[in-house]
């Protein structure tokens, strides 16, 4: 298989169409078998339930070509589960997870062209997603579904090396409790615009959502979960019900815990503490972790030991080690690396 021609490590974050997408239709109360097409496009009613009350959920992972040329994915059961739940909260029927593991792999597979080289940095981003496609009206969930897969090549996050971000502690609340910050709807990142609009404008690379019943509490910002370091090396994640629960942050625990050896702890965070941690890092699938250098909270600024310059040693042996991990350079644990088979 011919690789396609394209500046791989140029590449922004930005939707380049592949050759193929997956596509399957929940009707009568039962999924198709679904099929791969090479319509980007979808056609639907007017009053479909994703346009009028925003029905939709979804996913993001990444294909990567290992050291050994194997492409693989990184944990897509874990995906799957994810988007069983975010699909069982806004009353969508489940789309099967071993039927979305499959449809993920056959996507790929179908543009293994796109799947960028080792070395290059740069990776094919996978985005599953759920909508109700039939007319809703009077607010109640749509009686028809559409399930898609699409991929896209997306280049180096820290294109011209790591830059640590400069982040703003925000007046508006991403999510409420038992609300839907736990899930992965596109509900969340609409109504999450505005904040980062403003913290843009206001000169930060993104927000800081506190905990929206006491403002107390360190949450996530719109599309990253954080991790702090202790000053004697113990790795801190915030545990909120409210929080997406972020598989690269997961998996960052994972390695910190088992790996690298570290004291790990999954607990409630208070803002006041943050100004007593050296490191600071979000966590996603974009950037695996991107450092954070200072918090901006009403003017007073909290600035990490760590600096602006380069990531703190702790978040960069995070860092290093789940790149390798997905890189095939590090034993990964089981179960970790979906290898897709490609001719
Ligand atoms: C997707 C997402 C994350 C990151 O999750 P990963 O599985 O690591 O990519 C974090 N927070 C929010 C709100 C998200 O939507």
């Amino acid at each position: 298989m011919e690789k396609k021609n394209i500046d791989w490590s140029n590449l922004g974050f930005a939707y380049v169409p592949t050759d193929k997408r997956f596509v399957a239709n929940f009707k009568n109360g039962s999924w198709d078998e679904g099929a791969l097409t090479e319509d980007s496009n979808i056609v639907m009613s007017e009053c479909a339930g994703v346009l009028q009350y925003a029905q939709t959920v979804f996913e993001g992972m990444k294909a990567y070509t290992t050291e050994d040329g194997r492409t693989v994915i990184f944990r897509p059961d874990l995906n799957a589960s994810r988007f069983a739940d975010s699909a069982k909260r806004l009353e969508m029927p489940a789309f099967p997870e071993d039927k979305f593991v499959e449809a993920v792999v056959d996507t790929v597979k179908a543009n293994a062209a796109y799947v960028p080289p080792y070395g290059s940095g740069a990776s094919l981003y996978i985005r599953p997603y759920m909508f109700g496609i039939s007319p809703v009206i009077g607010v109640k969930p749509a009686e028809e579904y559409q399930f898609r897969v699409f991929t896209t090549p997306v280049g180096p996050y820290f294109k011209g090396g790591v830059k640590p971000l400069t982040i703003c502690v925000s007046d508006f609340d991403r999510a409420a409790p038992h609300g839907t910050g736990h899930i992965k709807a596109g509900l969340n990142y609409a109504m999450s615009l505005h904040a980062i609009v403003t913290a843009h404008a206001n000169g930060f690379d993104e927000n800081m959502y506190l905990d929206s019943a006491t403002r107390t509490k360190v949450e996530e910002t719109g599309g990253a979960n954080f991790l702090f370091v202790t000053k004697d090396g113990t790795v801190v994640t915030p545990h909120s019900s409210t929080i997406l629960p972020s598989i690269t942050r997961r998996s960052l625990m994972y390695v910190a815990e088992h790996y690298l050896g570290l004291k790990v702890e999954e607990r409630d965070v208070y803002f006041d503490e943050v100004k007593d941690f050296a490191e600071c890092g979000l966590c996603g699938t974009a950037a695996v972790i991107s450092p954070v250098g200072k918090v901006v909270n009403h003017g007073e600024e909290i600035c990490f030991p760590s600096g602006m310059e380069k990531m703190g040693p702790v978040t960069q042996k995070l860092y290093d080690t789940l790149r390798g991990i997905q890189m095939g350079q590090i034993e990964a644990p089981e179960g970790w690396l979906k290898v897709v088979d490609v001719e």
